[in-house]
């Protein structure tokens, strides 16, 4: 990767006009315009998924003209990938706080699950009749986008799959960008406590 332009050290993150800079020397930057710094946060984090998984997030900060902007991304393919933002006077050790409480919420159900037929082969199903995840770009295939589950990529084909036990059923699709959250309605959330309760 090309290296910033000003610390000759990091990774180009940023293109601020012609140059090319490493996200820390463009907070610098922004500071200078704003007079707001960027404090000191990880480098990266670790939290448990809803499955008990260990998970690591490498987590960004970026200052903005529109407000302070944080990441925590897992550097995998389709891996879980939160983002918040909130103005450039907000307090930026709580955003931190509240990343890794958004993060925690998002991983918390498990919606896909694999199976074994009785043949022994394997196959994915949906767990509590509900799907959330990430469209993201597909390097192999540009003309149809992959969906990320649950930290994980599966294809379009795949998702077909997974859905062939819902033949004449609906589905409801909607579309939130990655500031939002994904909450389901407290009454759609049952069906998922009581198959937790019933493995207790
Ligand atoms: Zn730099």
């Amino acid at each position: 990767m090309t290296k910033c332009k000003e610390c000759q050290q990091d990774d180009v993150y940023i293109h601020f006009g012609e140059e090319k800079l490493c996200l820390a020397c463009y907070n610098v930057r922004m500071e200078k315009q704003f007079g707001v710094a960027a404090t000191s946060y990880p480098e990266g984090v670790v939290i448990r998924d809803g499955k008990g998984e260990v998970r690591h997030f490498l987590l960004r900060k970026r200052m903005d003209l529109l407000g302070i902007f944080m990441e925590a991304k897992e550097m995998t393919e389709g891996g879980y990938e939160f983002n918040i933002q909130d103005d450039l006077y907000s307090d930026q050790g709580e955003l931190l706080l509240r990343l890794i409480a958004k993060a925690e919420r998002g991983m918390a159900e498990i919606y896909v699950e694999r199976r074994t037929f009785p043949n022994g082969q394997n196959y994915n199903s949906i767990r509590n009749d509900r799907l959330a995840g990430r469209i993201d770009s597909n390097l192999t295939d540009e003309r149809l986008p992959l969906l990320a589950i649950n930290g994980k990529a599966y294809t379009w084909e795949e998702v077909g799959r997974m859905l062939m036990g819902y033949k004449r059923f609906q589905v409801k699709l909607e579309m939130l960008d990655s500031y939002e959250e994904i909450v389901w309605e407290e009454n759609e959330v049952h069906h998922f406590w009581n198959q937790e309760e019933e493995k207790v």
